[in-house]
């Protein structure tokens, strides 16, 4: 496990190039374990010990002290996501023109059409089927009545699109990605997905390198406990867990981070419809326990 002053010597060598994203990473995540985390360390404990303060900032107390975060590192994969996101939005603004044979081939092959059935008569798309009556559809547009329903290939699918995108006849998500996701997409969603694939095996390591400096300097900043204070175990408990910190009204009660104070110090009329919501909510939450849907 590296210490903090590790990381932000991986973070410096990778931020000017003295070492690749891949040993990077590779230092980083050696002997990673999420079980194992940071506060374990002994480096951890001997920089928290010089930081935090002889009483608790919320209420003053001096039993069982911690250091507590006001936020948390986000997680590598979502700066990934977003930094994939932006730069899947920039190629596409810069490759409006896509290669349409290629794109076909890449639908034909990555994607299992379900066509929609089509009226024969109006090529209107609400045909219903019908149970028990002969002729087996009704076309729920102009009323014709037939057995056998038309379709449209994919191929007509792909060149309606390229005349017009935004053509009723090519709106359906009726192409499923033959990977495991099984995702089910319109012919808009499979560009968009194809562009981003190419946005990303254009700049890989770029992207990754990006993310990974995000999040080196996220999990820094939460290692130098910049933004924690010292609190009780029981105020830390109410902020963690409740999502509660103490009324600076009467620094008596604790109140909700989204309220400015706690219901006893709010006026009269506010309180009344507080403790009238709060009754509402216990007896919704003592149904759905008898009904065994807590
Ligand atoms: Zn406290
Ligand atoms: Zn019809
Ligand atoms: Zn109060």
């Amino acid at each position: 496990m590296l210490t903090y002053n590790d990381i932000i010597t991986l973070r410096d060598k990778l931020a000017n190039g003295e070492i690749d994203l891949e040993s990077a990473q590779a230092q980083y995540w050696k002997d990673f374990k999420e079980e194992q985390r940071s506060w374990h360390t002994k480096d951890w404990k001997e920089r928290k010990a010089k930081i935090i303060k002889d009483k608790c900032e919320i209420c003053g107390s001096k039993e069982t002290l911690t250091l507590q975060h006001r936020s948390h590192p986000k997680s590598y994969s979502e700066y990934l996501r977003e930094i994939k996101r932006s730069y899947t939005n920039e190629y596409i603004e810069n490759n409006s023109e896509i290669d349409k044979s290629k794109f076909r081939d890449h639908i034909l092959e990555n994607y299992d059409y379900m066509p929609t059935p089509l009226c024969p008569s109006c090529m209107g798309k609400n045909p219903n089927i019908r149970v028990s009556k002969i002729p087996r559809y009704r076309c729920g547009d102009c009323k014709h009545e037939f057995d056998e329903a038309v379709y449209r290939s994919a191929i007509e699918m792909i060149s309606i699109f390229y005349e017009d995108e935004d053509a009723y006849e090519v709106r359906d998500k009726c192409f499923v990605s033959k990977d495991k996701w099984e995702n089910i997409h319109n012919l808009s969603n499979v560009r968009y997905w194809y562009q981003r694939q190419q946005a990303i095996n254009k700049d890989a390591e770029k992207i990754g390198k990006e993310a990974f400096l995000l999040y080196l300097n996220d999990t820094i900043k939460y290692l130098s406990f910049e933004d924690t204070i010292t609190a009780c175990k029981k105020c830390a408990f109410n902020y963690d867990i409740n999502r509660m910190e103490l009324c600076p009204e009467c620094k008596q009660y604790y109140k909700g981070l989204q309220y400015p104070t706690c219901i006893q110090c709010l006026p009269d009329e506010k309180r009344k419809a507080a403790i009238e919501s709060i009754g509402f909510a216990k007896e919704m939450r003592e149904i759905h326990k008898r009904l065994g849907i807590d």
